[in-house]
């Protein structure tokens, strides 16, 4: 199943040089969750039953909210505290999630170790720590190619379990998939409230740190040192029963690449912010104030367009055109959004696209994720950084790094992988530049699994190419394994803790 499903891998994205700016922005038509239909459109599906797929477009329509407005607008607010270097965001999860992975155990290793990730880089950076899991949604994949060559013979690519299925029976694509993807989200989002609601997160335990792979005795070391004062500031938490509460439970939010608008318009309403539960009376007997409304006296609370499949969606390396039908989308939902920068952005295109989705310029609204690869972080960054920051955007956007998508390579048996150290060069890159221009990293977004797999090469384990084909089993790109993942953590969260 590996080497067929690496052959059949439609190519990875191969970072460009940079493009020409796209055209300049159309003059704004009224938007509503439909208008992105009158745009161009990149990465669409060819649908091969129309009827089939209004239907499933129109149950989504009924089905209720995934998410709700206050939690959306939680995010909102810490990733303001992002944007201003109040905290840092951790976001990770599968390239890739399939509706096989909607199971117990996949989904607690994926939490716990976000969990004890952020633990490190909460006691690294000093700052708390906002977490957002790929997961419950991320079902949706831009490939580079149409169809792929599966043992010689030409198929359409695998796009996700949203379209169809990696199975080379099942190419063809399914607008049922549309309602299975979101009763998958329901399942694994439900199994992720319920698991921190009964204490899958409490600190109370003590963490696996499994150190036992660290072969190099100086990093060993290193890594213990960081553990063990972290167990030690817990147990020093616990003992004088600091902010009771806080141990026990943590706030984990959902994100995925809004990729497939047919799946993100019908789950998109008008929806407002519930206000505050008003405070119970000191005693039945004594009659207490009014409280006031939470929007002013009398005031009505506002209504926006809440896209309720997730509370953070983003727009991927292929799909932000200026001009086309995922910006347009993206306009008009209240949601905290991500954009992905890359050597292929040019400089105006990205204040063009902040001036088009963030025209009120609210901080915390806009994450630029950015991906340019070791070895051209450096040339890159620093312009993308300079431009945004001279310009009326300054520090209203929340920086972070993804270290994933400018490094993949192929091996010369044609495996599909990426290499601890390139992860960890553009990491420590972008942690210098930011540092370099008075400013810093507001995060990092990393693909990632809760298993023991061997997808990319390097870490403490030094997993080599003859160690990929033990267990690797993505669909799409190569995911840090949870040993990889922790390590990563240890080496962001070090030299913020000197
Ligand atoms: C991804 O995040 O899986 C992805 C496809 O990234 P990008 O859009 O940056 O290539
Ligand atoms: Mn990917």
């Amino acid at each position: 199943m590996a080497s067929q499903q690496r052959q059949g891998q439609a190519a990875a994205a191969a970072p460009t040089a940079p493009a020409a700016p796209t055209a300049a922005p159309p003059p704004q038509q009224p938007w509503t969750p439909s208008s992105w239909r009158s745009r161009p459109i990149k990465q669409a599906p060819a649908y091969p039953d129309q009827e089939k797929l209004s239907k499933a477009v129109n149950d989504l329509s009924r089905l209720p909210p995934l998410v709700h407005p206050n939690e959306i607008l939680a995010l909102k607010a810490h990733l303001r505290d992002v944007a201003h270097g109040k905290a840092f965001l951790l976001q990770g999860g599968d390239c890739a999630e399939l509706f096989d992975y909607c199971e117990q155990g996949a989904i607690e290793s994926k939490i716990k170790l976000l969990l004890q990730m952020s633990v490190v880089l909460i006691w690294g950076t000093n700052k708390p720590v906002v977490r957002i899991d790929r997961m419950a949604g991320q079902y949706a994949k831009p490939r580079s190619s149409p169809t792929e060559i599966v043992q010689g013979k030409e198929i359409p690519s695998f796009r996700g379990d949203i379209l169809n299925g990696y199975h080379v029976d099942e190419r063809d694509i399914d607008p049922d998939r549309l309602l299975k993807a979101y009763h998958f989200s329901a399942a694994t989002l439900n199994y992720v409230r319920t698991a921190i609601a009964s204490g899958i997160a409490d600190l109370h335990r003590p963490l696996d740190w499994g150190l036992g792979h660290v072969k190099d005795p100086v990093l060993k070391e290193k890594y213990s040192a960081i553990a063990n004062s972290i167990q030690q500031t817990l147990r020093f938490l616990q003992v004088i029963n600091a902010r009771p509460g806080e141990l026990e439970t943590v706030e984990l939010f959902t994100s995925h690449e809004g990729l497939l608008l047919e799946y993100e318009q019908p789950m998109t309403r008008l929806l407002e912010k519930l206000p505050p539960a008003p405070a119970p009376p000191p005693s039945s007997r004594t009659p207490s104030p009014q409280p006031p409304l939470a929007d002013g006296a009398g005031a009505a609370a506002k209504q926006e367009y809440y896209d309720t499949s997730a509370h953070f969606i983003w727009i991927g390396d292929r799909t932000r055109q200026l001009d086309h039908a995922h910006v347009e989308f993206f306009r008009g939902i209240a949601n905290p959004i991500g954009i992905k920068v890359g050597p292929s952005t040019p400089t105006t295109d990205l204040l063009d696209l902040l001036r088009t989705l963030n025209p009120t310029r609210e901080p915390g609204k806009i994450t630029l994720i950015t991906r340019y690869g070791a070895n051209k972080v450096s040339k890159l960054l620093p312009q993308h950084f300079r431009a945004v920051e001279d310009s009326e955007y300054r520090r209203c956007v929340a920086w972070q790094c993804d270290p994933m998508h400018g490094n993949t390579l192929s091996t010369p048996s044609g495996i599909k992988t990426r290499r601890f150290n390139d992860i960890y060069r553009e990491l420590q890159e972008s942690l210098r530049i930011h540092k370099d221009q008075g400013s810093y990293l507001g995060g990092v977004h990393l693909e990632l699994t809760g298993d023991a797999v061997t997808e990319c090469l390097g870490g403490s384990e030094g997993l080599d190419e003859d160690d990929l084909s033990t267990n690797y089993t993505s669909f799409c790109d190569p995911r840090l394994n949870e040993k990889q993942a922790l390590e990563l953590a240890f080496l962001v969260a070090d030299p913020f803790s000197q």
